[in-house]
């Protein structure tokens, strides 16, 4: 099994009306993230909606680990899959176990983080750790 770890380049980040838009190139996934929701007023709770279309020649098996980055220390409150590490920090690594197939576009869910207001996403990307030929 063939295994690499890249930082992906950084293809576009522009400011829409409810968040922060960014899309993520490299290794096999094209990743975007996005804050769909805020709170109105102080600190409380975001929710950010994380898509990423698996481009590749193989498939993934059930391994997966999302790397988002903020300009600020969130706390992780609730997401579908399982926190690994980076509670209370700018960056949360967060373990999926999807079987995603080589073409597959795939819906992360919401990934809820709370924080201070002025939130942004800097960087995201779906490292897939188990490369199946
Ligand atoms: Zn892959």
């Amino acid at each position: 099994m063939k295994k690499t770890y890249e930082r992906p380049v950084v293809l576009a980040n522009q400011t829409l009306a409810e968040g922060v838009f960014l899309a993520s190139g490299g290794d096999c996934y094209t990743t975007s993230a996005y804050i769909h929701q805020s709170p109105e007023t102080g600190r409380g709770d975001f929710r950010i909606q994380v898509n990423a279309d698996h481009n590749a020649d193989h498939n993934s098996n059930k391994n997966q680990c999302l790397h988002i980055t903020f300009n600020q220390p969130v706390n992780y409150k609730s997401s579908q899959g399982t926190l690994e590490s980076g509670d209370g920090t700018c960056t949360l690594d967060i373990a999926y176990a999807y079987w995603n197939n080589h073409t597959d576009h795939i819906g992360l869910g919401d990934l809820v983080v709370e924080s201070e207001p002025g939130l942004a996403i800097t960087f995201v990307w779906l490292e897939d750790r188990a490369k199946q030929y």
